[in-house]
């Protein structure tokens, strides 16, 4: 993007966020790396710091008119503005960084494909997406975790394979896309799935310095490249090129950096102690190691090498169950001792994960069930969490966010029908078409084997998948409900639902009651982890003022479908439908008729008051047990089995 207005600030005069700007320069050396993941809080100069990355890489040279930045001395054989002849001449270029906005759609991504031209006009009519945008350079995608999962698969086969593939019904187009894929996200704004965390190659925790000097240089010098971008960056130029000569340098030795048998083998003895899946944490760590020596001018990788790479490559790939935080930085204790036992086995053989097996299983088994203390005015600890049943609105969505909890009509799923498109063709069912097309045949006057299609005779698949929703909790925390045992299967019960939530990729809020009032003790949001811990400090006891409860619920419910509006909501009332204090909660209930909602009833004893069951009724919803919630739960089935009859 030359000769555009905007000044990125120099990458040299970053202060401090030196993991960072490693894993940005480690990458740019050698992009089999698989990218970096930047997590941190707000207002740490993430965006800064990659958005710097750019003016330091290379230039590229691309055959010129090609909109895939072919490279003229090897072009993509399967470039859609191709095929290019041999021995063009390019013209340089800086290197891109392509910014992918949280709200793309996958055409804008991946590129999208004039299916209709393609069928009645024979033409493979592509329009590049971001990922063509960012062949050669950088891809940027800010808020990475607010991303739907479908886009960032999309882009992480993307950027493993160094392949873009676009495919409607059968007509496909491949294009080069070999970029830099850097995520930045806010993880108080809701993590990265597991799955989707282990596929970025390194990743970094970032914080604001606590050094005041240090604050005063970042403020100093964020306030010079205000009040003078260009003279700031003037400055910083001989760092900029020097940085750049350097990634240059360290590229061509990159071929040359030998890994001795003793560094794999501290490589493996790591990813073994930390108990990481597959093999995909050694291949990163092992690139990572080349790649810094290559970085630091050196020819073959030392264990100083192995120890920083694991410090990038490791820490978001440490078994953990969700409520654990990613963010937390790897015990170098156990790094140490791993790097010592495999450097002191020097030549007893693959003896596979002899003491470092061992030694893993001692993390996270603190959970116990913590109830040995039992210290009265301590809050109940929530029962340890199970599978639950899906709790999902009954009536099917018109396109809400990509889920995997309420039914809904949209772009992805099974099909369950065709129609005429109502405006451009996105999904062809090619059955309905050809029904369409088939009649008419001999009055179109076809000759031979070879089917005339028209316009008019395309069929698109009307399809329906999950979508995401807001499940609201709304949680009696009265005294009715204090007796221990019973909150704790109560907060067991919610966890669980909880923890559904999270792998289905909900938001969620807590509404709590008691005493005279209800709390807001969460505003939805998508950071689970949050809400466990709200949870789990939840103090009991008082009175119960349900009504409250719900009409506290109906003012967060109204405020989130302005705020979010193509999320449905399912509103979760945990409760056993007694209420002390306050007015009679009927009237509230019937106040929220239009909201999907589901009351858990958490009646104890052998006298049933049916109390839950008369709320469900006036609030348009459904009444479990709470011992029905279990996934496992025969009653649980057989009610589904009821629903879908
Ligand atoms: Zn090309």
């Amino acid at each position: 993007m030359t000769g555009h207005p905007f000044t990125a600030y120099p990458f040299s005069a970053v202060v401090g966020h030196d993991d960072l700007k490693l894993a940005l320069l480690l990458n740019a050396v050698s992009p089999a790396i698989g990218g970096v993941l930047v997590r941190g809080e707000k207002g740490t100069a993430k965006s800064t710091v990659v958005r710097s990355l750019a003016a330091l890489l290379p230039e590229v040279t691309v055959v010129a008119g090609c909109r895939f930045s072919c490279d003229p001395a090897a072009p993509d054989p399967s470039c859609p503005d191709g095929p290019h002849e041999s021995g063009l001449s390019g013209r340089p270029r800086p290197a891109r960084l392509a910014e992918l906005p949280v709200g793309a759609s996958e055409d804008r991504v991946a590129g999208s494909l004039d299916l209709e031209r393609a069928l009645t006009e024979g033409v493979k009519a592509f329009e590049p997406g971001l990922l063509a945008a960012a062949h050669r350079g950088v891809l940027y995608v800010d808020e990475v975790n607010l991303l739907h999962d479908h886009l960032v698969d999309l882009l992480l086969d993307a950027a493993a394979m160094g392949v873009a593939h676009v495919e409607r019904e059968g007509v496909s187009v491949r294009h080069a896309a070999r970029f830099l894929l850097v995520g930045t996200m806010n993880p108080e704004e809701g993590e990265l799935r597991p799955q989707l965390l282990d596929r970025f190659g390194l990743a970094v925790e970032v914080r604001a310095s606590r050094d005041p000097d240090e604050r005063a240089e970042v403020v100093r010098r964020r306030l010079a490249f205000d009040a003078d971008p260009a003279g700031f960056a003037a400055a910083y130029a001989g760092g900029e090129r020097d940085l750049a000569r350097r990634i240059t340098a360290a590229r061509d030795r990159l071929p040359g950096v030998a890994l001795p048998d003793a560094a794999l083998r501290g490589i493996t003895a790591v990813c073994a102690a930390f108990d990481v899946e597959g093999m995909r944490a050694d291949l990163v760590m092992a690139r990572t190691a080349v790649a810094l020596s290559a970085w630091e001018g050196r020819a073959e990788v030392t264990s100083g090498d192995v120890r920083a790479a694991a410090r990038l490559a490791l820490p978001h790939r440490r078994r953990r169950d969700p409520f654990d935080d990613p963010g937390r930085g790897l015990d170098e204790e156990r790094l140490e001792q791993a790097l010592s036992e495999a450097a002191s086995e020097s030549d007893d053989g693959p003896d596979d994960d002899g003491p470092g097996g061992g030694g893993a299983s001692g993390d996270g088994s603190g959970d116990g069930d913590g109830s040995g203390g039992g210290a009265a005015s301590q809050p109940a600890q929530p029962g340890a969490p199970y599978r639950t049943r899906l709790l999902a609105p009954a009536a099917v969505g018109r396109g809400g966010p990509a889920g995997r909890r309420g039914r809904t009509t949209g772009e992805s799923g099974r099909t369950v029908g065709a129609r005429t498109p109502g405006g451009r063709l996105r999904r062809l069912d090619l059955p309905a078409t050809l029904a369409a097309a088939a009649p008419h045949q001999r009055e179109r006057g076809r000759a031979g084997s070879g089917l005339v299609l028209r316009r008019d005779d395309l069929r698109e698949a009307v399809r329906e998948g999950r979508e995401s929703n807001l499940v609201l909790f709304c949680v009696d925390a009265s005294g009715s409900m204090a007796a221990r045992a019973r909150m704790r299967a109560v907060k067991g019960a919610v966890l669980s639902l909880l923890l559904d939530a999270y792998q289905r990729r909900d938001k969620v809020g807590l509404v709590t009651f008691r005493g005279e009032d209800a709390t807001v003790a969460l505003p939805p949001t998508s950071s689970v982890e949050l809400a466990s811990g709200r949870l789990a400090r939840l103090a009991t006891g008082g009175r119960t003022p349900l009504a409250a409860g719900l009409r506290r619920a109906e003012r967060v419910l109204a405020a989130e479908r302005l705020r979010d509006p193509r999320r449905r909501a399912l509103l979760v009332v945990v409760t056993d439908g007694r209420h002390t204090f306050g007015p009679d909660p009927v009237d509230a209930a019937r106040r929220l008729a239009g909201v999907a909602s589901v009351v858990v009833d958490c009646e104890h004893g052998p006298v049933r008051l049916g109390l839950a069951g008369r709320l469900a009724a006036a609030l348009g919803g459904t009444a479990i047990r709470l011992e029905e919630l279990a996934a496992d739960h025969l009653a649980a089935v057989v009610r589904d089995v009821r629903r879908v009859a």
